[in-house]
């Protein structure tokens, strides 16, 4: 580009970079991903760099936020807020660090504390003598919206602090990503236009007219910034961060007190795939320099202070294109549409396909093949499409009618979204994906049988169900392309060594509708054998703890029904039984793991107890270095602060959950 193509790159740059600024501040509802608009801003950053004279007091890069709407009353800070400088690579984070180190040639490494950068709307509150009085958005960080009534609707700010001082809080209000999804579940039952994230969805229920949607919304606040009347309460931000707390606040404790950049670099790396077990949305970590005194000296911008910067972590969104929609047939017969995307690179992986859920997924987001697509990881491992550019219409992609494999026509079941192939007897991608998961390692864990072999055996007419496996010799393996007479004696042991199973693995391998381990593991806990199983009833199957009507009845349908009945006898006839179990270890995923569990959660604590020692891992019941994670519910007491004070993770149930699943944490 040449200086005139710059100059007008730069005009362009500030138009769009305001307009998405509008929409995002003023109305909540951004046009354009964080990360796309991040990158514009660094586009304006790098060119003005390059060309001071051309910064004008109106640029983007030169301010904070935005106007603020009409509605609400304006407020003058008396502090100033301000944004933060950011990056998106550990270089520029050095350079921050080596920039700021300069200034203070004999202090060696720096102390600096790391914090999570809360994805939400930052508030300003003011205290006097202990009691709240005023509660404020940042606007352009010189005069924000008066939103008083609507704080005080949020119950983990405090209207009364422990100590009667005159202060300034600021934070950030958020709303967990579990609420979110069901205010928009809620919202799209009643026609509402839904939230693009947690962050749109914390804004706009605090920036309510009516303070009551305010007070329904779960909306929470985590501190990060006390400015106190008497500049002599503390020394350092750690300091402040710990006096919030004594106070009554909500203090992230995900925070570090850490000499130097290095363990910053570690801790950020760390928490780029740890944060997508939180219950609240991240979009990177601040750094600030821990003492106050050198934050005085340090300064600030016109928009950001010197002492802070902030890590953005890789987006968690991107847009691609919807090449296609595959449809998948399960071993239930339930028909998945599946996302074919043009590969991208999201939050570290390379994405190809997303899921779609169901039909009514399809209908809900109106997108056809070759829509462009908005693609998102959060709290889960899948990717998932959020919505499609508004801006095209290429109809929405039609509910097929028939099976793609075996032609049946599809049907739904009472109360269900899922559509079904009825076809269970005869449609191979069922058979297969039956076959398939018998051997699978969720199941019996059989080595050398993947879908390639299942695929080869079926086209040689070798096998027609799961219980053939048991009559297939090594010749009838080898007879296969590219099998050896090695890997045939290999695969044929695993399969025998497959026979004797606890009843609990034969009973999750069967691949029974709404039957996964755990509920599998529920009966194998009240059953002694496969015949008591049989002849059991729906209402006997209801009364065992944690078992609902729906895989009370597919269990007794499954056993009555003729052709599993013809299974089972094979299976019997090859000697394949389960032992009856009372308990058993269902994997390895807490392997090494020692738990400590506090505070109240949903369950009784023997529950997750039993849990933790079911997938492998130890509980202990005193907090040290050596422990693991921390299970922590409400009200979770010393348990808690020893915890953070060293270090080890704190899990609140949801994550544990994510956990006991195999997502990873660390
Ligand atoms: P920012 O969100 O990048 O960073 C500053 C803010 O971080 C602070 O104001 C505060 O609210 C928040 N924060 C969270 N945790 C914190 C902590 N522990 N300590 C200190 N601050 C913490 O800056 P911004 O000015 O609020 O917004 C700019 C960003 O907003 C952009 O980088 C972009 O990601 C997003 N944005 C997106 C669009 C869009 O159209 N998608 C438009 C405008 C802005």
């Amino acid at each position: 580009m040449n200086l005139t193509e710059e100059k007008k790159r730069i005009e362009e740059l500030k138009n769009i970079i305001n307009e998405n600024n509008e929409a995002y501040y003023i109305y909540d509802s951004p046009k354009i991903s964080d990360f796309e608009y991040d990158e514009l801003f660094r586009e304006l950053k790098r060119l003005e760099e390059k060309y001071p004279q051309l910064i004008t007091k109106d640029s983007p890069t030169q301010r904070v936020g935005d106007k603020i709407l009409r509605e609400f009353k304006e407020v003058t800070h008396k502090y100033r807020l301000y944004s933060l400088d950011n990056s998106n690579n550990y270089d520029d984070l050095r350079k921050w660090y080596e920039r700021i180190k300069k200034e203070y040639p004999n202090s060696g490494e720096l102390e600096l504390v790391l914090e999570l950068k809360i994805d939400g709307l930052s508030c300003a509150l003011t205290y006097e003598k202990g009691e709240l009085v005023l509660g404020a958005t940042r606007g352009n960080g010189i005069t924000g919206e008066n939103i008083s009534a609507n704080i005080k609707e949020i119950k983990s700010i405090p209207q009364k602090l422990t100590k009667p001082v005159s202060i300034d809080v600021r934070g950030e209000v958020y709303m967990p990503v579990s609420s979110f999804e069901k205010l928009n579940e809620q919202n799209m039952e009643d026609g509402i236009k839904e939230f693009a994230n947690p962050r749109n969805a914390a804004a706009g229920s605090l920036r309510q007219l009516n303070p009551a949607i305010t007070g329904r919304r779960d909306l929470h606040f985590f501190a990060y910034t006390l400015i106190p009347e008497d500049k002599t309460l503390f020394n350092t931000h750690k300091e402040g961060l710990d006096l919030l707390k004594e106070l009554g606040f909500e203090v992230n404790p995900n925070h570090y007190l850490i000499k130097g950049i290095n363990g910053i670099i570690e801790k950020c790396a760390y928490w780029e795939n740890a944060r997508f077990n939180l219950d609240y949305a991240t979009d990177g970590m601040v750094i600030k320099v821990n003492d106050i005194h050198k934050q005085n000296e340090l300064g600030y911008t016109s928009r950001a202070p010197k002492w802070a910067t902030a890590f953005k972590f890789p987006p968690e969104e991107v847009w691609t294109k919807l090449e296609d929609i595959e449809l998948s047939v399960g071993k239930t017969g339930i028909v998945t549409p599946v996302a074919v995307l043009t590969p991208v690179q999201l939050a570290g992986t390379t994405v190809k396909r997303a899921s779609l859920h169901n039909f009514d997924e399809i209908q809900r987001l109106r997108i056809n093949k070759g829509n462009q697509v908005l693609i998102k990881k959060a709290a889960e491992i899948i990717p998932k499409v959020i919505r499609k550019n508004e801006n095209e219409d290429l109809g929405v992609y039609k509910e097929p009618e028939e099976c793609p494999v075996c032609h049946s026509k599809l049907i739904k079941q009472d109360g269900e979204v899922a559509l079904y192939c009825p076809n269970s007897r005869n449609c191979p991608a069922q058979i297969k994906g039956r076959i398939e998961y018998w051997a699978s390692k969720e199941a019996l864990d059989i080595d050398g049988v993947g879908p390639t072999l299942v695929e080869k055996l079926w086209d040689k007419q070798l096998i027609n169900d799961f219980a053939d496996l048991y009559k297939l010799t090594t010749e009838d393996l080898m007879s296969l392309d590219l099998i050896k007479e090695k890997s045939a004696d290999n695969i044929y042991g695993a399969i025998q060594a497959s026979k004797n199973q606890t009843m609990t693995k034969f009973l999750t391998a069967l691949g029974i509708k709404h039957i996964g381990k755990e509920t599998a593991d529920l009966i194998a806990c009240e059953f002694p054998d496969l015949e008591s199983i049989k002849n059991t009833s729906i209402d006997d199957l209801v009364k065992i703890n944690g078992i609902g009507d729906k895989a009370a009845q597919s269990i007794v349908e499954f056993f009555n029904d003729e052709y599993n009945k013809e299974i089972l006898k094979k299976l019997k006839e090859y000697g394949v039984e389960p032992k009856g179990s009372s308990f058993e270890k269902i994997s390895d995923v807490f392997e090494g793991k020692t738990f400590v569990i506090t505070g109240t959660l949903s369950q009784p604590r023997s529950f997750f107890e039993e849990k933790i020692k079911k997938l492998g891992g130890k509980t202990s019941s005193s907090v040290s270095k050596k422990t693991s994670y921390v299970l922590a519910g409400e009200n979770p007491g010393s348990k808690f602060d020893k915890a953070s004070s060293l270090g080890v993770i704190i899990l609140t149930e949801r994550d544990f959950n994510l956990l006991s699943e195999g997502n990873i944490y660390e």
